[in-house]
């Protein structure tokens, strides 16, 4: 269903996950061991340079200078919210671009710093789901992020920031399940080692509902979180703002989260975007209620964001966010009918980096350093 052009990437070492790289320095003649020590000073240590990792010998970093390359991003932008979110502005190295946001929680410790660091990380360069409300279908599919490439966003990322990013949600450009290969690779390195980046159970994987990614994380038993983007309560409005559902249909969708938390035990948070007068009915909040009842869950209900800079048309153009007073209604209607509701913030509306948001609406591509297409 979804073809695009087949691109080979370059050797970047944040490809490998710690199996791969062993047999990688093997085929190399080294001892598996080196690899250990590469991972340890890229993820631990965060070392930016083949030649600044001291625990190599100098034959191996000149060998792995030459055939590899270590960084996938490169930054071009940040623009930071009244709020503190930042929203990064990623170049690749044939050119594309990607944006990846850092949330700081609203709740804050004891000495003042936000709870918890949430980076939301892109997958692919834009989305072919075209889901009516989402900016990022307007770029539709460019092509799929090579796992270098997701694990770099959260390395580029921190390297910006002061506090540790403590959560992962794979909820930015792009539908993960659709390049699921990738993505779990990427948290196989993430959750790697001792002292991981990230523990899998600060982990979320978002997804407009592809079934047979459902399947296979229940399946494989994955330990991250699973989110659904759910949106609508009726197949007849869903097709219409999720195409998606035209191939999964809501008794399929609920059928495969059903099979999900029997296998996994986990429990699954629901998306749930509020469209003026189109999904927030009382009938819709039974519906939503009787629908997400089925296994452990709690909803997450999300303020529609504006994104008339893509010149919507069609539905699209009569999407508007629910009014408040409808807003706490809604949520109290859930509630009443025993579901746990969190309501989702919209950081960084005002730099459009909120959910949804993301297609470059602000970005600059005027760059004062080369292009990393450029200098690879
Ligand atoms: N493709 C995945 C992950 C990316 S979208 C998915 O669909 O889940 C991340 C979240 O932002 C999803 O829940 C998505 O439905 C929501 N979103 C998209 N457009 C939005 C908008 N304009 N306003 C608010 N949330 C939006």
């Amino acid at each position: 269903m979804y073809n695009f052009a087949y691109m080979k990437s370059p050797n970047f070492l944040k490809n490998y996950t710690i199996a791969e790289l062993r047999d990688y320095v093997r085929g190399m003649g080294e001892q598996a061991f080196r690899a250990d020590q590469l991972f340890d000073a890229m993820y631990a240590q965060g070392i930016e340079h083949i030649h600044d990792i001291a625990t190599l010998p100098k034959a191996l970093r000149e060998t792995l200078e030459q055939e590899t390359v270590m960084s996938a991003v490169r930054l071009q932008k940040i623009q930071e919210s009244n709020d503190g979110t930042k929203k990064f502005l990623f170049e690749l190295f044939d050119g594309r671009a990607i944006e990846t946001v850092l949330i700081p929680s609203e709740m804050v410790t004891d000495d003042g710093s936000p709870k918890r660091m949430t980076l939301c990380v892109s997958t692919q360069v834009g989305c072919p789901l075209n889901c009516q409300f989402c900016a990022t279908a307007s770029l539709k599919l460019k092509r799929n992020l090579f796992v270098a490439e997701i694990v770099d966003q959260l390395l580029a990322a921190q390297r910006y920031t002061e506090k540790k990013i403590t959560n992962l949600v794979f909820m930015g450009m792009g539908e993960p399940m659709l390049n699921y290969d990738n993505v779990m690779a990427a948290v196989s390195i993430f959750t790697h080692g001792d002292t991981p980046l990230l523990g899998s159970k600060r982990i979320t994987l978002s997804t407009a509902g592809v079934v047979p990614g459902i399947v296979r994380m229940a399946d494989e038993k994955s330990p991250i979180k699973l989110a659904i983007s759910l949106h609508a309560t009726t197949n007849g409005l869903r097709k219409e703002i999720m195409p998606i559902a035209r191939k999964y249909e809501l008794t399929e969708l609920g059928n495969a989260i059903e099979y999900y938390y029997r296998k996994t035990r986990r429990a699954v948070t629901y998306e749930y975007i509020l469209f003026e007068g189109i999904n927030d009915s009382e009938a819709d909040a039974k519906r939503l209620a009787r629908f997400t009842r089925r296994v452990p869950s709690k909803v997450n209900v999300i303020p529609f964001h504006d994104i008339e800079f893509t010149n919507p048309t069609g539905i699209a153009a009569e999407l508007k966010p629910t009014s408040r007073e409808k807003f706490k209604g809604f949520i109290s209607l859930l509630q009443s009918h025993d579901v746990t509701v969190m309501i989702r913030s919209s950081s960084g509306v005002d730099i459009d980096a909120a959910c949804g948001q993301l297609a470059f609406s602000n970005a600059s591509t005027e760059t004062t350093t080369p292009l990393l297409s450029e200098v690879l």
